[in-house]
């Protein structure tokens, strides 16, 4: 079966491998992997992508952390992604609360125009017939 070897080659360089935040500043965020740095996706698992990603753009910068910094810059790093995917949860969640309230406000404005107008077509009809009967 000489396709065998191959498939499962190709499936284990589809994973995820968890070296490569060590090796080069990446994680994996559902499903998809991320450069700490500076935020960017990569389409595909693959250690050659992941590899040229850091080699070419932050190879230079980074390659100055060894052993304990680097280690402490991973950590920083993965801090500051969580810092600002909470921020833009939170602000996707308050543009979502914005346009809700937006929704309720206009029900509610959308009921008291009917109303209003129910009230004036009674006044008016009322009127009119109050005037028909007693002048
Ligand atoms: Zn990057």
């Amino acid at each position: 079966m000489p396709n065998c070897s191959k498939r499962t080659k190709d499936l284990q360089t589809r994973t995820f491998n968890p070296d490569w935040t060590h090796e080069y500043f990446f994680i994996e965020d559902y499903g998809k992997p991320i450069c700490l740095i500076c935020f960017e996706k990569v389409a595909v698992k693959k250690l050659y992508n992941i590899k040229r990603h850091y080699e070419t753009r932050h190879y230079e910068k980074f390659s100055k952390f060894t052993g304990e910094s680097r280690l402490k810059e991973i950590k920083r790093l993965e801090q500051n992604y969580q810092k600002q995917t909470t921020f833009f949860y939170n602000l996707s969640c308050e543009k979502d609360d914005i346009t809700r309230t937006s929704y309720e406000i206009s029900k509610i404005i959308a009921k008291r125009m009917k109303l209003f107008s129910d009230g004036e077509f009674i006044k008016e009809n009322g009127l009119y017939i109050w005037k028909h009967i007693f002048m």
